[in-house]
């Protein structure tokens, strides 16, 4: 589970090392040639001293920066402290209002860029880290002003969001247009989903396993049972009493199990204008769990895939807690760099 880890860049006041290679031409001898004193904007200090090189291969000058503190004028450190503030919740404005007592003052379009600088960091450490099992869940996100669809995927290894589309779950062909470069180039072989039923045909056409999670289909099955057993005819109840058994234990044979049950039930062929009788409700759910069976259980042969979706969520429960106070902000990109900076654990 990634946590928020509240570790900050060392920032020093000046170099203890001399520089390795030449910037300009990789040689390996210096001369001091001056130092300067550079003004920071940092948390604890106002400058730091800074030398400068040159290079006695091809004479070029160059300055030697202390660790964190680089061309920038905001320090390493402070940088990733607004960042830091914004991830935890606080509003651009309300981490400017925070920085200030350290005696930094900083404009909220400044701490918005430190945060697209921390979201870019991670996705370069990120970018070629394969995906093995991959949880993939709608969810919606408060921009410009209106609220709109995002699909979140997540590395279920451990549990780091990938990516974050601006694509509505709901739509099998945009899914599968955002989703198909995202499993080549992360070499995904699993999918983790709730049972949106066109999930399905996505992970055939990827060509990925794919585990439904049992979280919702035992909340849904559940409720469907709970309301068949007060409609459905007394004779047919320990069919309801075996279901639930199935679903709780999830065993292999269950498919054809179910498949039977289907079986034994009478079709009583209602009109087509008539709403399904009780009887008929069972049968369909019967049908339904017994081809979608296989999906249940994936967790059961594969290695490293969960039985739940529930790491996708607590991913989208970050970013939701942030998207309220990300608004205004005119790009996409931005948006969605922000997001995922918001439902990772900024390490
Ligand atoms: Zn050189």
């Amino acid at each position: 589970m990634p946590i928020v880890v509240l570790q900050l860049p060392d920032v020093k006041r000046k170099t203890e090392t001399r520089p390795r290679k030449c910037r300009y031409c990789q040689g390996e001898t210096f001369q001091r040639w001056g130092k300067v004193k550079k003004p920071v904007r940092d948390n604890r200090c106002r400058n730091v001293q800074v030398y400068r090189y040159r290079c006695c291969s091809c004479q070029h000058t160059f300055r030697h920066y202390p660790e964190g503190v680089d061309q920038a004028d905001q320090t390493q450190r402070l940088r990733k402290l607004a960042a830091i503030y914004w991830v935890l919740g606080m509003s651009l404005r309300s981490a400017v209002i925070a920085l200030a007592p350290f005696g930094v003052k900083l404009s909220h379009m400044s701490v918005w860029r430190d945060l697209q600088e921390q979201a870019d960091l991670q996705e370069k450490r990120r970018h070629w880290k394969p995906v093995r099992v991959l949880g993939l869940d709608g969810a919606y996100v408060r921009a410009w002003g209106d609220v709109r669809p995002v699909l979140v995927a997540v590395d279920l290894g451990n549990g780091e969001p990938v990516a974050v589309g601006y694509v509505d779950e709901y739509n099998p062909q945009a899914v599968r247009r955002w989703l198909e470069p995202l499993v080549k180039r992360l070499g995904v072989s699993v999918i983790v989903t709730d049972d949106l039923v066109h999930y399905k045909t996505v992970a055939r056409k990827l060509d990925v396993e794919h585990q439904i999670c049992q979280f919702h289909v035992r909340r849904w099955v559940g409720r469907t049972l709970k309301e068949l057993r007060v409609t459905i005819p007394e004779d047919w109840l320990w069919v309801i009493d075996e279901v639930k058994l199935l679903i709780t234990e999830l065993p292999l044979e269950g498919s054809r199990r179910l498949f039977e049950l289907w079986k034994q039930i009478p079709e009583r062929r209602a009109g087509r204008d008539q709403p399904l009788s009780p009887l008929d409700q069972l049968r369909l759910l019967l049908i339904r769990l017994s081809e979608h069976w296989p999906n249940y259980r994936v967790f059961d042969w594969q290695p490293d895939v969960p039985w739940t979706n529930n790491g996708t969520e607590q991913v989208i429960g970050r970013m939701k807690m942030r998207s309220r106070t990300v608004r205004g902000y005119k790009s996409w990109p931005g948006m969605s760099a922000a997001l995922l900076l918001s439902g990772s654990g900024l390490g």
